[in-house]
């Protein structure tokens, strides 16, 4: 299991720690803070997730400078971070954001829609299909949390019997990442627990 440490409002200062330590992956939320970063941090060549909401009109920015998207849930998005992914970089691993508990607030794409969404995507030349990603609703006990998780799972069973494969299952952050290892998670997405609370 990867540990994607999330470094949103996070001093720059706890990366460095943290990449000192051996980190070599980090998820940030909002376009401008982690493009400062990844700047600013360019000499530790570290890998950069972008893992909050993409409005449509961001993503060439996100093109350029990040190495993976986990929250893909329109193929017009995925067609324009495809379209914008610069010729000298390597394709952007993209994970598919799934609405696992189905609620009208949340973002993510609906699990009976899925299909269609990831086999337009494995089509995109400047995109690789990594896998899916999920950000349930709050629940506290373990046995619950694992549910939506396992829901996940079996949809990446799902496509790979439709011949697309992935390899990544990202799901879990502070809160209920035992559950997601459980489950099969292999990346988990963790801020609180490793930096302390945000600003
Ligand atoms: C902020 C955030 C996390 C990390 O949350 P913690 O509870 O601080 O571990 C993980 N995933 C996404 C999509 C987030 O926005």
């Amino acid at each position: 299991v990867r540990l994607l440490a999330v470094s949103k409002k996070q001093p720059l200062a706890k990366i460095r720690d943290a990449a000192a330590a051996g980190q070599r992956h980090f998820g940030e939320n909002f376009v401008q803070e982690g493009v400062n970063k990844i700047e600013t941090l360019a000499d530790l060549n570290l890998t950069w997730h972008f893992i909050g909401h993409l409005q449509s009109n961001k993503t060439r920015v996100v093109a350029e400078y990040f190495d993976w998207v986990h929250t893909i849930d329109k193929i017009k998005t995925a067609r324009r971070l495809s379209g914008q992914r610069p010729a000298r970089l390597p394709p952007l691993n993209v994970c598919l954001q799934v609405n696992v508990d189905d609620e009208d607030s949340k973002a993510g794409v609906a699990p009976a829609a899925l299909p269609e969404l990831a086999a337009a995507c494995a089509e995109l030349p400047n995109l690789r299909l990594r896998g899916l990603m999920c950000l349930p609703a709050i629940r506290t006990e373990i046995d619950e949390q694992r549910a939506p998780f396992a829901a996940l799972r079996h949809l990446a069973e799902q496509l790979r019997s439709d011949g697309i494969d992935t390899d990544t299952l990202s799901m879990g952050m502070s809160a209920d990442y035992r559950a997601a290892i459980l489950e099969g998670a292999t990346i988990v997405r963790i801020g609180t627990s490793l930096f302390g609370a945000r600003d």
